[in-house]
């Protein structure tokens, strides 16, 4: 009995690693796909920018949660993690990710495997991404991006 109370009371790590604690602004409220296939890319991409403190969320299809969400209570989490984001980090920034061969859109072959095809159809998502997000957040800035095997093309503009 006493030894089980010892054991109970002791941390046993599984890995060790100091973690900072102090708060922080967030550089941006980054949405993307969970396929790690466009991450790498992504993620220097917003470190050229200069961004630190990124608040990250990783739902299948990224910025789909907004414009074409799997069901009615998607958009309205996601909403939520922003707000979340915005009281707890002063986000200002959304910046909104798709990509290229999305198994959450069906992949490149829904598009008839038409580069141009594909990238249209993302500018239509994103724009529909960004109303439902303004909608709410009419003074946040939100950025959209689509990712192909050669890069980032902002859709915003
Ligand atoms: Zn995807």
């Amino acid at each position: 009995m006493k030894k089980t109370q010892t054991k109970k009371a002791k941390r046993e790590y599984v890995y060790r690693g100091k973690s900072r604690l102090e708060h922080y602004k967030a550089g941006a409220f980054v949405v993307r796909c969970l396929d790690s296939r466009f991450w790498k890319i992504a993620k220097r991409f917003i470190k050229s920018l200069g961004l630190k403190h990124i608040d990250p969320a990783f739902p299948a299809g990224g910025s789909k949660v907004f414009s074409s969400p799997f069901d009615e209570h998607e958009t309205e989490h996601y909403l939520g993690q922003i707000a979340k984001s915005i009281g707890l980090h002063h986000t200002e920034r959304v910046m909104l990710f798709s990509h290229h061969d999305c198994g959450a859109y069906g992949g490149f072959v829904h598009f008839g495997n038409d580069p141009a095809k594909e990238l249209e159809f993302h500018r239509g998502e994103h724009r529909k991404a960004v109303a439902a997000i303004k909608k709410r957040f009419p003074r946040l800035k939100v950025e959209t991006y689509f990712i192909d095997p050669d890069g980032i093309i902002e859709t915003t503009s």
